[in-house]
């Protein structure tokens, strides 16, 4: 019955969170990953998946207090979770073989259903030295290196498939450009097939027939590009690279526009989104499917606990949240400050800050970096200041990292424990250190407003937003990714500002900061905090809306259902 022959979806993705404890992931697109295998298992879809062992991981996020951010190596101990397979694959990666072990991990489903992710692994005695590195550190090392990881990934995903007994594989999904080389090794096993070329059109159909691209980043310069040389240096001459076009413009390689050549359905991870992409690749060809998250997997232990009593069909059925419209309010009051607690003493063990668990806490937790914009709500403290004093009293939660590289967003990490330290007294500010998939469970569960506020239309999704809705928790937002299409306000949450691509994707970027920011403080002075404070049932009603409308949406059984129906059928 769980025949390998049987498998047809394979699944590639350069990260995947498949457990708490292992840190093969470094934020969204691997979080991202772990809902889609979990939603998978629970729906019984016939999937496999492939990434990197990263052994070890992304990294530490150590702090200092000024906010200096510090990183050590997140090592792991591999034999707790994962088993070795038989078969080992080889890659050829500049000129010399190089060996790929594979090892096994188990998403299971709800009702036992199992999705096999393998692992691959260049880390062997037989290896040199500088090739054992290869699959140790996620988006580590120089562009070099990427592309050697990119290379085990793709050709190594594919050979190992085949290794391990995987011949039937009717669809390969690429989550992200980062998996786009497997088209490189399908292009050479249809061509030995076939006994031609790989520029031969039937080639180039067949692999087109197979393969689904998502892409996830909304801007140019965010995608994958090698200088051509580098590529051949590192994988030799491959055929389909001789060509002056789409994909190989200019001398470089870009791994996005490869993927979306070979591939015969692409989407983007929201409505908008889509409508970014398609102006970007000049293209009507890219379709939107929403991201979702995973309802068990994120919904605290509080409220999963009442909506086992109250709404018992929803760990199987997600679109049964729509009934938390009929919860007792006392429960889901009660639920939630239980769920506050468990936070705030977290928080307060983790910085030594003195949050209460009586406040209003306000959260913004994710990847530190510029467009995000983290400081937004710190640009005015003495507005801020001025709301707690007249309107009511409110504490802030922040989280997140910055990549080693990422000088602008270490910059806002420093800037956020100044303003803690400019609002001591006034408000509590905690910054918790190394914001990882732990950390985002407790707090999607536990604040009462998550708070987000990209530039648009930079943001292609968010996700961490729907993990809140989905326990009563509103977001105050800007009109951006996931959020035009969940937001309604006053009842799931609160716009920040308006939506300046409405009309036309032709409109321009720009930081908006001061309108942004004095939009930001309008609602939280003026709507948010007056109902929090004023009118209990009002906000019980916000939360009601916020699981009832968009748990049930934004489940990934909804967005696996839209890939099982417009990508992986044929
Ligand atoms: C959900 C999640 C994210 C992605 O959320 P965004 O809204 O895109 O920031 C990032 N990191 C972790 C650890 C998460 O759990």
């Amino acid at each position: 019955m769980d025949s390998v022959f049987q498998r047809q979806i394979a699944y590639f993705s350069m990260e995947i969170a498949v457990d708490q404890r292992m840190p093969t992931y470094s934020g969204g697109l691997g979080i991202l990953a772990g809902d889609s295998l979990r939603s998978a298992a629970d729906m019984r879809l016939p999937m496999v998946a492939v990434t990197l062992l990263h052994r070890k991981g992304y990294f530490l996020q150590r702090l200092d207090g000024q906010g200096q951010q510090h990183e050590e190596p997140a090592d792991w101990n591999l034999h707790e979770h994962v088993t070795l397979e038989a078969p080992r694959v080889i890659v050829q990666l500049q000129g010399r073989y190089v060996q790929v072990a594979i090892w096994k991990y188990v998403v299971r489903g709800y009702d036992g259903w199992s999705i096999p992710v393998y692992f691959l692994d260049t880390d062997v005695p037989e290896n040199e030295p500088l090739d054992r590195a290869i699959t140790h550190l996620l988006y580590g090392g120089d562009s070099r290196y990427r592309l050697l990881q990119e290379a085990v990934l793709g050709v190594g995903g594919v050979k190992a498939l085949r290794a391990l007994g995987y011949t039937d594989i009717q669809s390969y999904h690429m989550n992200e450009g980062h998996a786009a080389l497997l088209t490189l090794e399908l292009v050479a096993e249809q061509s030995t097939l076939r006994r031609t070329r790989g520029d031969d059109p039937g080639v180039e159909d067949s692999v087109r027939s197979m393969c689904v691209f998502t892409t996830h980043t909304p801007v140019a310069a965010g995608h994958d590009v090698f200088p051509l040389d580098m590529v051949q240096s590192v994988l030799g001459h491959q055929p389909v690279l001789d060509r002056d076009d789409r994909y190989c413009a200019n001398g470089l390689l870009n791994l996005t526009t490869l993927a979306m050549h070979f591939s015969g359905y692409a989407n983007g991870v929201s409505r908008r989104h889509g409508e970014v992409s398609r102006k970007m690749f000049h293209t009507d060809r890219v379709d939107a499917i929403t991201n979702g998250v995973h309802p068990t997997t994120w919904i605290g232990p509080e409220l999963a606990a009442l909506f086992d009593k109250r709404i018992p069909e929803w760990r199987g059925e997600p679109g049964q949240l729509r009934l938390a419209i009929n919860l007792p309010a006392d429960e889901l009051w009660q639920a939630h400050q239980h769920a506050r607690t468990r936070l705030v003493r977290w928080v307060n063990e983790q910085t030594g800050a003195a949050l209460s668990d009586k406040v209003f806490t306000l959260c913004f937790a994710r990847r530190n970096t510029g467009y995000k914009r983290a400081d937004l709500l710190l640009s005015d403290l003495d507005r801020l200041k001025r709301i707690a004093r007249e309107v009511g009293p409110f504490q802030i939660v922040y989280g997140g990292k910055a990549h080693p590289r990422d000088g602008q967003g270490k910059e806002l990490i420093k800037r956020i424990h100044a303003a803690r330290d400019a609002l001591a007294g006034e408000i509590s500010l905690a910054y918790v250190p190394n914001y990882d998939f732990a950390a985002c469970r407790l707090m999607v569960a536990g604040v009462d407003l998550w708070v987000n506020n990209p530039m648009p239309p930079l943001e292609a999704s968010g996700t961490s937003g729907m993990k809140a809705a989905m326990n009563g928790v509103p977001s105050l937002s800007t009109l951006d990714g996931w959020w035009l299409e969940g937001w309604t306000e006053g009842l799931t949450g609160w716009a920040i500002g308006g939506d300046r691509f409405a009309d036309s994707m032709d409109a321009e970027v720009i930081d908006d900061r001061a309108a942004d920011a004095s939009s930001l403080y309008d609602k939280l002075e003026h709507a948010i905090l007056p109902l929090y404070l004023k009118n209990q049932t009002g906000w019980i009603n916000v939360m009601k809306h916020s699981i009832a409308l968009n748990g049930p949406y934004f489940s990934s059984h909804r967005m696996m259902r839209q890939y099982a129906d417009r990508a992986y059928a044929k």
